[in-house]
């Protein structure tokens, strides 16, 4: 099956009670069993529920992975993906990473004795530098946020199947229409299924997928022993959700385009962080291992003037000033005042968070729309 066909069929069976073709919401706690142990492969829903199995098995089929896992949230599906390490391990990570992800990192896990080298991986050779014999796990995002930084997956593989070092990949930003790390060498591929998994902006979800049986197997034990599952509603939307994901992304991708080349060409902004410009510094990176460039997209203002950013998001009316992304509607945000608030102005500015970058999710309007709105917010 292709792609297209795996968002639709992939992992899919109707539903074998009255042939249903969407899984109904199998909203239960438990199942009837007809003596102890008797029963029909669900006893406990935070162990199986079929609603969320057909998620899970869906997840597997569009990240071409063997198995797949769904959690209540991204955050709850990196915490499981950690507690697969012990005291004294270490993890190797992005160091432009998701706030939450750090957070997670160096406010929980640190606690437990996990030590985290956080480092730039856009040359992938500069891994080597921190690996050492308790090295477990190699945590990669790409493209970054905000400022859509590219990290050659291929490469990050090679490096850690020399070393026998777990690659696990947060794929939100890219979704698999974009890329498939698992295809790439990587081990695990992790989603804030939040974003375009769900894609409309009315779930909170996570999601894991890995090909080895072996640690499909631990991940499934933390999964039902520490119990972060999502429920049976929730699995249904994002069902819903990645139906349509190739062609929201193919959308997404167009007018991410349209909106990137308009901003490169306005007198009043001074750069556009979007990995599609032959002048980013990944461009090359992001060609072979992207289908296309996504909607991502950040930029700041010739000026660099703080108000003028708050202006700006403050006037925009198609795009909503919201936090999160990858909904079918356009959002932008102000890192420095809203994500990147809590970080000292001098360490943001060092991974390039200044005080006018803007970040916009581009979303599946009318591309004309959306750039009459800029116009008219930017001035
Ligand atoms: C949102 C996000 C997360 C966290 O996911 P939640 O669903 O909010 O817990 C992790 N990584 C990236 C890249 C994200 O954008």
């Amino acid at each position: 099956m292709k792609f297209n066909t795996k968002t639709i069929h992939g992992g899919q069976k109707h539903d074998p009670a009255y042939g249903a073709v969407m899984p109904p919401i199998y909203q239960t706690s438990t199942y009837a069993q007809s003596t102890p142990g008797g029963h029909k492969g669900f006893e406990y829903s935070r162990t199986h529920n079929p609603t969320r199995q057909a998620l899970e098995n869906a997840f597997a089929s569009i990240e071409n992975g063997e198995y797949g896992l769904a959690f209540g949230s991204g955050l709850a599906a990196i915490d499981a993906v950690m507690k697969l390490l012990k005291p004294g391990d270490e993890v190797i990570s992005t160091n432009d990473l998701y706030g939450g992800t750090y957070r997670l990192f160096t406010s929980i896990f640190k606690n437990f004795g996990i030590k985290f080298n956080f480092i730039g991986m856009q040359n992938a050779s500069n891994i080597e530098h921190y690996i050492t014999e308790n090295t477990k796990i190699i945590w990669v995002e790409t493209p970054t946020n905000p400022m859509m930084n590219i990290i050659d997956i291929k490469a990050t593989a090679e490096i850690a199947k020399k070393h026998n070092i777990l690659l696990a990949v947060d794929n939100t930003f890219a979704t698999p229409y974009l890329q498939q790390p698992l295809d790439l060498g990587a081990d695990l591929v992790m989603h804030s299924a939040t974003k375009y998994i769900g894609g409309h902006s009315d779930l909170v979800m996570g999601a894991l997928i890995v090909k080895d049986k072996e640690l499909a197997d631990k991940l499934f034990f933390i999964q039902n022993a520490s119990g972060a599952v999502c429920g049976p509603q929730d699995s249904f939307l994002a069902l819903r959700g990645i139906k349509t994901l190739h062609v929201r992304m193919q959308r997404h991708c167009e007018n991410g385009r349209a909106v990137a080349e308009y901003l490169a060409s306005h007198p009043k902004i001074e750069k556009v962080y979007w990995p599609g410009f032959e002048s980013h510094p990944n461009h090359e990176i992001a060609k072979a291992q992207m289908k296309d460039f996504g909607g991502m997209i950040s930029f700041v203002t010739k000026g660099n003037d703080y108000n003028e950013a708050i202006k700006i998001v403050e006037n925009l009316k198609v795009f909503t000033l919201a936090e999160s992304l990858g909904g079918v509607e356009s959002l932008c945000g102000h890192p420095a005042s809203m994500t990147h608030a809590s970080i000292p102005k001098e360490e943001r500015e060092k991974t390039g968070v200044v005080d006018s970058l803007i970040r916009l999710s581009v979303g599946i309007e009318d591309e004309e729309d959306l750039i009459n709105d800029l116009k008219q917010a930017i001035g």
